[in-house]
Parts: structure tokens; sequence; C-alpha cells
């Protein structure tokens, strides 16, 4: 037998060695819809708890919206359940196609291409459209499908230290004598929700003629005046060459993703990206549903007014509180804790409080950086947040941290 006693023993290990870091990850199980209040049976076995989500990327709150729904079931009813081929033999509908013309034009694009998820899309755009002859030059806080796509391509590789531009300069200027250089980041960073500096970053692409991708996952939908990301924000609209993005986040929360840009570009992806080629698209179903969520949001506003109200209440609620978090603007609003014990006491509280909301620690954050990565969404409404805020304050004053500073919290909690 292939799969010995020694081999099970080999993995049981590594896996005791996972639990023993304090690193297991436990899957909490949601028995209601995705909603600004969700039951909850956590640990397995225990009665359903009914709580407030305060840690999901429903940003616009469309994941359980009662037209994305309806409109998902007409999608089924009219089109089917699955589509049983990729793009290029038998699995392109009208739907997929009318998709990506609302995507161009949402995004102020040239052209778009569906891709199964975000990650497919960041899997499959590098090696479509780059040779070992052409540079990719990454913030060092990009995401890890951004990592894992640029690995699958042949062209050099470098970095950037996070948002730095002197530094990005330096690197732009090292490698002038590449065919095509590609400049990557993330809109908006996850774990800090800290956004780039696309106005600067734009400036030095053209001075030192490269080209530049950003991944709008977690702007898509409510970055920027009317949503469109963080290149309405900065007022570089139409000039990223390159946006790939999720309909897993803000944009209803099911699954797909695209990369959208440049036409050429585009197209390049949908001769040679292999998660295009080789992997069914977007369901049907999904499809329908991400159509009415772009109805929805395209030439309104509201929503993303609403996310950002919520949000501003949110931040100003914690500081006041006196907690510590990451500066910035977005809905991702880090608590900082600073101790990974700490982090997970803490979110282990919180939720006897009635409040759901995860402890961040390595090797999701750098050591030391453990948090409680809160995110709002429009989906809240102001009694849920400040039920919410009390429960922090509650927990805060627990472990004795509010008004503390960094300092404090370290040599009361360790690193
Ligand atoms: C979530 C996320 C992805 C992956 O999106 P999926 O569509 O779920 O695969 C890619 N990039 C970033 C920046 C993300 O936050």
């Amino acid at each position: 037998m292939a799969y010995s006693d020694e081999t099970r023993n080999m993995y049981e290990n590594t896996l005791q060695g996972i639990k023993d870091a304090g690193l297991f990850k436990m899957e909490r199980y949601i028995n209601s819809p995705q909603s600004a209040e969700i039951l909850v049976e956590f640990p397995e076995g225990s009665p359903l708890k009914k709580v407030i989500n305060i840690c999901a990327n429903n940003y616009l709150g469309l994941s359980s919206h009662p037209e994305v729904i309806k409109a998902a079931h007409e999608g089924l009813d009219s089109r089917g359940y699955g589509m049983s081929s990729v793009r290029f033999i038998c699995g392109t509908q009208d739907i997929h196609k009318e998709l990506e013309a609302r995507i161009t034009e949402f995004l102020g694009t040239e052209d778009t291409i569906l891709f199964p998820s975000c990650m497919d899309a960041n899997a499959g755009v590098f090696e479509a459209i780059l040779t070992k002859d052409d540079v990719m030059i990454s913030d060092r806080l990009v995401h890890a499908s951004l990592i894992d796509g640029m690995r699958l391509c042949s062209a050099v590789q470098d970095t950037y230290k996070h948002n730095d531009m002197a530094h990005l300069e330096e690197k732009l200027k090292l490698h002038a004598d590449k065919r095509q250089k590609l400049v990557i980041c993330d809109g908006v960073f996850s774990m800090d929700g800290d956004t780039a500096k696309l106005d600067e970053m734009v400036a030095l692409c053209d001075k030192y003629h490269a080209m530049i991708l950003v991944d709008e996952s977690h702007s898509s939908g409510f970055i920027g005046k009317t949503g469109r990301g963080t290149h309405e924000k900065y007022g570089v609209m139409g000039k990223i060459d390159i946006i790939t993005t999720t309909f897993g986040k803000g944009l209803g929360g099911a699954s797909g993703g695209c990369v959208s840009g440049r036409k050429e570009l585009v197209e390049m992806c949908r001769q040679k990206a292999r998660p295009y080629l080789f992997s069914n698209t977007i369901a049907p179903v999904v499809v329908a549903g991400v159509l009415k969520v772009m109805d929805l949001i395209m030439h309104n506003p509201e929503r993303r007014n609403k996310l950002e109200t919520n949000t501003a209440f949110w931040r100003k609620g914690l500081t006041e509180a006196g907690f510590v978090l990451k500066d910035g603007d977005t809905p991702i609003v880090p608590v900082m804790l600073f101790n990974a014990k700490l982090a997970q006491d803490f979110s282990r509280d919180l939720y006897n409080e009635g409040v759901y909301a995860i402890g961040f620690f390595f090797p999701v954050v750098p050591q030391s950086q453990a948090r409680i990565r809160t995110q709002v969404s429009a989906g809240h409404e102001m009694h849920h947040l400040e039920e919410a805020l009390a429960a922090f304050i509650k927990v805060g004053k627990k472990y004795n941290i509010l008004g503390k500073t960094k300092q404090e919290i370290i040599e009361m909690y360790g690193m």
C-alpha cells in the first residue's frame, strides 16, 4: 500500500506541528445566508448563535439581496445550470458576452474577459502577455494569487517596498533594458486596508514606459466617487493597462473574476491564458446574478455612499474608544492587537458578545502584527455597528487596551 502507516504518520506529525504552533485554522459553520447577521455553529455541535458579521467581503451587502437572488433564479431557468464546456468549445453564452461588456463599461476599460475566479485571472494573465524578455515589478504586499500567477510566468520577477514610489522608480531604472515592464499592485491592500498611490504610479509608468496591472478585488463597486475602483479615486481611469477583479466580494460575493483592460492584452488572454482555455467559466446562474449587481450599482451610488457613511462611523467609533487602528479610509479597518494569542482571545470574547470577527496572525500578517480585521458593509444598519462597537469596547476594557499605545499593548501581552 502506497499510503503506508509511515506516510500517514508523516502527515499527522506535520498537522500536529501546525496545531502546536497555534496556527491551525478552523472553519466556523454558518447556517444562514451571508448577511449582516448570521447564524453560526461554533464550536462544532454547539447550538446556533445569531451574531453580527463584521468580517465579510460583502462590502455592498449584495450577497443575499432579493433582486440578485431573483435574477439568479431567472438565469437558472432561462440558461440552465451548467455549461459542460470551456468557453472556446461550446461554453460561451450570450450572457457571458453581455457581462464582459458591462464590466468594460463599468471599469472604463477597452475589453474584458471572464475567469472562473480572480485567482484564475491572476494565474493566467502574466504568462499570457509576458515572456522571459520582460520584467514584473510588484509591490511586496500583493495578494497571494498575484504571487502565484507571477510564478507561472517566465518573465523576470522583482519587487518594490510597499507603496514606496522612490523604490519603484529605482527598480524601473534598473530594468530599463527589458522588452516590457509590468508594474503590479493591489488597489486596496487586503490586510491593512490602505490603497496604492495610483496617480503617482501611472506618472512613473508613463515616464519609464511601463505597463501597470492593478488587482481591484477589494475595491470594485465601492472605491471612488461612483464605485468604479481605486483608479477612479486617484483620477486615472482609462490609464490602467490591466485591471483584475473578483465577483466574489463586493459584486455579489458568489464567485468569478475577470481581466479587464487594453483590448490587445485581453485578446492575448483569450488566446493563451490557461485557466480560461482549460477550465469552465462562470456558471450561468452566477452570471445572471452579477448582471443584476451591475444594474443595481452602475448608475446608483447609493449603496457605496451608505458604505462610506458606515465606514466613517465605524472608524471614528473605534478611534474614540481608544483602539489602535491602521490608518486609511477604506471599509477594511484593522484593529491592532499585535499579539497572536490576544487576537484569538479577543475574537472568542467578541463572539460571546454576539460579534463575529476573526483574529489574523502570522503567517497571514507579519509576526507581531496580529489583529482583528474588521470589514464594514452597506448591509450593516447603524444599530449593528452600534452593537458591535459596544462589544468591542466591552472586550477592550476586559483586556485593558483602550487608550493604550502599541508599545504599551506589547509590554502587557508580548509580541
Ligand atoms: C480575494 C482576492 C482574490 C481572489 O478572488 P477569487 O475570485 O475569490 O479567486 C484575488 N486578489 C485579491 C487581491 C483578493 O483579495
